[in-house]
C-alpha cells in the first residue's frame, strides 16, 4: 500500500525532515579526530528532543541508538560505540526523526580531517548520484528511472552498487512502501505520481557490492574491506521537479569549501 500525503502533510514532513537536516549539521560541528561515535550519537539525541521530536532509529527492531554511524568499510547501519574518529575515516552518519507522527530520514558521509582524493570521490560521485535519482523522482517517470540514473552514473565511475540495502517511502512510518533500490532499468517499475513521498539513498561501495553483516545483527561491511559512501534525501514527488523535503545546506554551510 503506497500512501499519497496530502500537501499539508507534506508540509508536516518538511519540518521533520528539516529537524533531521539540522541535527546532522549539529553532528557535522563536532566531527573531528577523537570524537568517539557514541558522542556524536549523544549530540544528535539531545538536538532532536530539544526540538520537540522523537529518534526513530532509537529501539526501532531492537536498534540501541539514535544515529547509524559508519565509519570507513561499514556500509550501513554501525552502531554508536567508544571508537574514536581518527584522520583519514570518513563516516556516515544516518538520522531519522519523527514529529507531529512524520518521519524525517537523512544521510550525508563527512570526511574526517583530511581523506585521501580517491575517497572523496567515491563521497562526491555517490551525492551527484543522489540528485541524479532525484531529477528523475517526478510525477509520471517510474522508479527504475531514479534507480538507473543512481547505478550508471556509479558504475560509469568504476564504483559498484549495494543491492540488498534499498530506499523505500516514508511518512506516518519511517518504511512504507515502494522499496527504492539504487539498481534498475530505464522505464521500469511503479509509475511515479505527485504525492508520493520516498527516501533515496544511493550506497556506493569503491570496490566489490558485496556486504556482509556482522555478529551485532545491524553493521553492514564491505566483504573486501574498501570504503563505502551513503547519502540521503526524503524527497515528495511532484510535477515537472521533486520537493527535496531534508537538506543538506546547513551541513554544507559549516563545512563551507571543504564539502565534497
Ligand atoms: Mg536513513
Ligand atoms: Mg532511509
Amino acid at each position: 500500500m503506497i500512501y499519497l500525503k496530502t500537501d499539508e502533510e507534506i508540509e508536516l514532513m518538511r519540518i521533520s525532515n528539516q529537524i533531521v537536516a539540522k541535527t546532522l549539521a549539529e553532528v557535522c560541528k563536532n566531527i573531528r579526530p577523537g570524537v568517539t561515535t557514541l558522542q556524536l550519537d549523544a549530540i544528535a539525541e539531545t538536538f532532536i528532543r530539544d526540538n520537540g521530536a522523537t529518534p526513530t532509529f532509537l529501539g526501532y527492531n531492537g536498534f540501541p541508538n539514535t544515529l547509524c554511524v559508519s565509519v570507513n568499510d561499514v556500509v550501513v547501519h554501525g552502531i554508536p560505540s567508544n571508537y574514536a574518529l581518527k584522520e583519514g575515516d570518513v563516516v556516515s552518519v544516518d538520522c531519522g526523526a519523527e514529529v507531529n507522527g512524520f518521519h524525517g530520514d537523512s544521510c550525508y558521509t563527512f570526511c574526517v580531517g583530511e581523506v585521501s582524493e580517491e575517497v572523496k570521490a567515491l563521497l562526491r560521485t555517490t551525492k551527484e548520484s543522489l540528485y541524479k535519482g532525484i531529477e528523475k523522482a517526478v510525477d509520471g517517470m517510474r522508479l527504475g528511472d531514479v534507480s538507473f540514473a543512481i547505478q550508471s552514473h556509479c558504475e560509469e565511475r568504476g564504483y559498484s552498487v549495494v543491492r540488498e540495502m534499498v530506499g523505500h517511502g516514508i511518512g506516518r512510518a519511517m518504511h512504507e512502501e515502494p522499496e527504492v533500490p539504487n539498481y534498475g532499468r530505464r522505464g521500469n517499475g511503479l509509475k511515479l505520481k505527485s504525492g508520493m513521498v520516498i527516501a533515496i539513498e544511493p550506497m556506493i561501495n569503491m570496490g566489490k557490492r558485496n556486504i556482509r553483516i556482522d555478529r551485532d545483527g545491524w553493521t553492514a561491511r564491505t566483504v573486501d574491506g574498501m570504503p563505502a559512501a551513503h547519502f540521503e534525501h526524503t524527497v515528495a514527488i511532484r510535477k515537472g521537479q521533486a520537493d527535496i523535503l531534508s537538506s543538506f545546506e546547513y551541513i554544507e554551510q559549516i563545512l563551507g569549501i571543504n564539502a565534497i
